[in-house]
């Protein structure tokens, strides 16, 4: 029987502890271990006025039974010096059994799978690791499972720190022996994490005697450059990085489930199942920034329009400010380059019906995606990387359209919708312009005027100015090529 073993402990020297526990476990004879996770530090949960926790998940193959194997998991808790004086309280170690697909139990001393095991980020970032498609009880893979609480891999947290050591001198370099005293680890350990490193896009100088000089960072979403370039007060301060997603969009809506932050914001080097606006597909490949933050926004489910509206005109002086580029918006929510599209904005609400308690926004930029990508279906789409002949950063462009957002957020609930409006129809593309307007199977002719307080589209049909609101309506300007 395979089994998943959480491991944790938060007193005295915690890496000591679990390898002694997965050594004792192991001693039984009754234990084979078959995979082990990385050591995540992880944020205390229930009692949090405590030390932080290591947390380590091992798969075992065992033929125990389930009560039995808890015992033997209570033994090495106790060999290891476990006292119980408060739940969830400080503790040398805790063996919990988590999960099996061959064992469920529901006993008073044992429950299987663990009661919470998908609401614990210390247990899912390391089964992340060793079985990202595991299903769990509610029937999702567990790299689509995002749980509460933070959880650091230790490894990372000596990545992180090498990093900012060599960033705080930039252009100098900085001694092995330095970073290897500062961090209480090896120079062999130190040059192995520079090599990781390497292998992430750093690019980091080395020469004898003078040690490692930080040159420049990868332009791939990274946590540590990201983190870096941010500059927000509240939107993005909260953030993952995934490597594939089905969507950014459906991992927020489910994410807020256990509960809203605002600001959170998750982005995905590729989607796989991507929507744009009217539920069309949106292409997802590595190389876009596929981006969704969750907004709580102080204001009415009447505002929804102009809060995506809000988003475009954010997005589109990111991309100015980020790289001097200066794209037009189509209604409502389309970045255009020369009748092209560059980006795409989808703003969901979640929450009640009268009052707009949370708005899911994502944005879709087709940054760095090479023009071959842009065949047949997606012709009518062009990427920053083949206007500007080079690629961007990904880490600044991202963190470039929150501080954006962020701010006209900002204007938006405290100057009202005019301001932004004005924004937007300077930069419009459409303006003046023959435009059609479908709603439903209705096409609708004529000429556009502007926006409404509203944020709804006008359109001069005829004798008459008529209002269209972005959920139903697709609009298409004489130039483009498809509908
Ligand atoms: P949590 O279970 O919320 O992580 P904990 O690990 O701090 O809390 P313990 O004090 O280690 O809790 O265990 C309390 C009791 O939980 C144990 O005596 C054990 O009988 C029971 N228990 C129930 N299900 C499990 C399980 N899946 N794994 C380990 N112990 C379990
Ligand atoms: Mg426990
Ligand atoms: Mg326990």
């Amino acid at each position: 029987m395979r089994v998943y073993l959480g491991l944790g402990s938060n007193l005295g020297d915690r890496g000591e502890y679990l390898r002694q526990a997965r050594v004792l476990l192991c001693d039984s004879g009754k234990i084979e271990l078959i995979q082990v996770s990385g050591i995540y530090e992880t944020e205390p949960w229930g009692v949090t006025e405590q030390p932080e926790f290591w947390n380590q998940v091992i798969e075992i193959e065992t033929q125990l039974p389930g009560l039995d194997l808890l015992a033997l998991c209570q033994q090495v808790e106790n060999k290891l010096g476990r006292e119980r004086q408060q739940r969830w309280g400080p503790r040398t170690m805790d063996v919990d059994i988590l999960f099996s697909e061959q064992m469920s139990c529901q006993s008073p001393e044992l429950t299987v799978p663990h009661p919470q095991i998908e609401n614990r980020e210390f247990v899912l970032a390391p089964l992340r690791e060793i079985a990202p498609e595991l299903i769990l009880p509610s029937g999702k893979p567990v790299r689509e499972i995002r749980g509460s609480g933070k959880a650091v891999r230790v490894a990372d947290t000596l990545r992180r720190k090498i990093l900012d050591l060599l960033a705080a001198q930039p252009g100098a370099y900085v001694s092995g022996e330095a970073v290897s005293k500062k961090l209480g680890m090896t120079r062999a350990a130190v040059w192995k994490q520079i090599q990781q490193l390497r292998a992430a896009g750093f690019v980091i100088a080395s020469k004898t005697k003078q040690g490692y000089r930080l040159d420049s960072v990868p332009l791939d979403l990274d946590e540590w450059v990201f983190a870096g370039e941010l500059k927000t007060r509240e939107l993005g301060r909260a953030f993952y990085i995934f490597e594939q997603l089905d969507s950014t969009t459906l991992w927020a809506k489910e994410s807020i489930r256990q509960g809203v932050r605002h600001g959170l914001t998750v982005m995905a080097r590729q989607q796989t199942a991507g929507r744009g606006r009217l539920q069309r597909f949106w292409h997802s490949p590595r190389g876009g920034l596929w981006l969704t933050v969750v907004i709580c926004p102080q204001l009415t489910l009447a505002d929804a329009a102009k809060l995506t509206l809000c988003a475009g005109v954010a997005a589109v002086i990111a991309v100015e400010r980020h790289c001097g580029l200066r794209l037009g918006i189509k209604w409502p929510n389309d970045l255009m380059w020369e009748g092209k599209k560059v980006a795409g904005i989808l703003a969901e609400v979640a929450g009640e019906w009268t009052s707009l308690h949370t708005l899911i926004m994502s944005i879709g930029i087709n940054a760095n995606i090479p023009a071959d990508v842009f065949r047949g279906e997606l012709a009518d789409a062009v990427s920053l990387q083949m206007i500007l002949g080079q690629p961007q950063n990904l880490n600044a462009l991202a963190a470039a359209f929150l501080e954006c957002l962020e701010n006209e957020l900002a204007l938006l609930e405290q100057a009202g919708f005019e301001p932004i409006r004005q924004k937007w129809l300077e930069r419009s593309v459409g303006l003046g312009r023959e435009v059609s307007v479908w709603r439903g199977n209705q096409e609708f002719r004529g000429r556009m005027t502007g926006l409404a307080a509203d944020g709804s589209l006008l359109l001069q049909v005829g004798q008459e100015e008529v209002a269209f609101v972005a959920g139903e309506v697709k609009m298409r300007m004489e130039t483009d090529k498809k509908p």
